[in-house]
């Protein structure tokens, strides 16, 4: 057993000595049947919920109508949920009903992929009805029982599928690609967050190209519902030399920069598309900023080529960093240090680490950093209060983080008098 496993093995034992079946399920299993790194510990088990919660006092009942209980042992915890069927489906998205059962095999049977259908006892004995061991072996997602039926009462087990076989690298079984492919408009019935939560998992894989191929191959993307319009379609792009061929960046948004970056899109269209899967705010405007910042850096050096000189590269580059803020400047970087050609512009090694060194070294990028205020320059002249205040700090930022003038007292009031006399 795992130690994530081994630390859980008490919550079984204590289900087994009160009389009840108690099994590790689902995604563990088949973690640790492929030498991953296990996300998540489950357990699945005959008693009902009531008797799970009675044998474990310190718990959080956070699904009873489902069966799940969450169990505090040690510092973890674990959901144990009560072995159960599902009934007719609503919606194509969730069950109408469960109903507990007292069957292990009966639990497995209601789950998605063979390779999920897994369940393990404290002895390490793996139970394994429908091949879910075969289809490790061969690294083939399929469907447990029928896919046709699989995927109808479900319509996010498609998306799952697509999932699983991109961050494995494995395959998909041909009789469940076929359903795939009749039930996809089933999709729309599937909630936005749900599904960015899907594509957000898969693009955080192994090979998030093969996922984003497999769904334009498959023609998932056009079942989403109402996906607002970026750039150059994302649901036209469906073999892998429509997407980066890599290397990844290693942080998840960094990715999603990168592929909408390819795809040309525009920032504020790709904001309303981020929103639309349910991104958090923060991070939509991370994302969003870069795949700005990239497109005005690509212009930049354009004129680079047009005859500039290297000092008035970066001279651009510091009025990038002022415009879009450190944070954005250093992902930029980043960005394009990881991905190495995949990404215009081109840039060395070398120039990158400059524009990291002059990026860090900047000290004065808004007017709180500035060693006066708004105060001090109304004193020197007799011009009311308005918006040149603002305007005129702005412009010693500028002269500050580009190194033209010190940021001393002294220094910025006699730069903002010789601004206001040339007025
Ligand atoms: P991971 O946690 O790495 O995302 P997982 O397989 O553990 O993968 P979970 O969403 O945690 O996925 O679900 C745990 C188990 O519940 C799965 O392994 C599967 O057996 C079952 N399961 C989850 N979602 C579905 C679904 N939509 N339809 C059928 N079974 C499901
Ligand atoms: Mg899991």
């Amino acid at each position: 057993l795992d130690k994530r496993m081994a630390e859980a093995v008490p919550v079984l034992r204590r289900l087994g000595d009160a009389g009840y079946e108690a099994y590790f399920v689902g995604g563990c299993v088949r973690d640790l049947l492929m030498g991953r790194k296990l996300s998540d510990v489950d357990i699945a088990t005959s008693a009902q919920p009531e008797a799970v919660m009675e044998l474990f006092p310190r718990c959080v009942p956070t699904g009873l109508r489902h069966g799940t209980v969450t169990v505090l042992e040690g510092d973890r915890t674990y959901e144990v949920t009560t072995f159960r069927e599902e009934s007719e489906y609503e919606q194509h998205r969730r069950p109408q009903a469960v109903r507990f059962i007292q069957d292990l095999e009966g639990d497995l049977l209601r789950r998605d992929f063979t390779i999920n259908a897994m369940a393990m006892d404290v002895t390490g004995e793996v139970k394994d009805p429908f091949g879910g061991l075969s289809d490790l072996e061969r690294r083939t997602l399929r469907c447990v029982g029928d896919p046709d039926a699989r995927l109808q009462e479900d319509a996010l087990r498609m998306l799952r599928g697509i999932r699983f076989a991109s961050v494995f690298g494995y395959s998909i079984g041909d009789s469940t690609w076929k359903a795939m492919l009749r039930h996809r408009e089933l999709l729309s019935y599937i909630a936005m967050e749900r599904v960015g939560s899907e594509l957000d998992k898969m693009m955080n894989g192994s090979s998030p190209a093969a996922g984003l191929t497999l769904l334009g191959s498959s023609g998932l993307w056009q079942h989403f519902k109402q996906v607002p319009p970026v750039g150059r379609s994302i649901c036209a792009a469906e073999t892998p030399g429509d997407w980066p061929a890599g290397p990844w960046p290693a942080d998840l948004d960094l990715r999603w920069a990168y592929v909408w970056i390819s795809l040309s899109a525009d920032h504020e269209a790709l904001k309303k598309w981020l929103l639309h899967f349910n991104f958090g705010r923060q991070r939509i405007d991370r994302i969003a900023a870069l795949v700005h910042m990239n497109g005005m850096a690509v212009e930049s050096c354009q004129s680079e080529a047009a005859g500039d000189s290297v000092a008035a590269v970066y001279d651009q580059w510091i009025d990038l960093v002022l415009r879009f803020g450190r944070h954005t400047a250093m992902d930029w970087l980043e960005l394009k240090r990881e991905t190495k050609e995949g990404l215009p512009p081109v840039m060395s090694v070398e120039q990158l680490s400059e524009l990291r060194r002059k990026t860090e070294a900047i000290t004065v990028l808004s007017p709180a950093d500035l060693a006066i205020g708004g105060d001090d320059v109304k004193a020197i002249t007799d011009k009311p209060a308005g918006p040149w205040i603002r305007e005129l700090l702005g412009e010693l930022v500028r002269s500050c983080a580009h190194g033209r003038i010190p940021n001393s007292r002294d220094a910025l009031l006699s730069e903002a008098a010789i601004r206001l006399e040339k007025e």
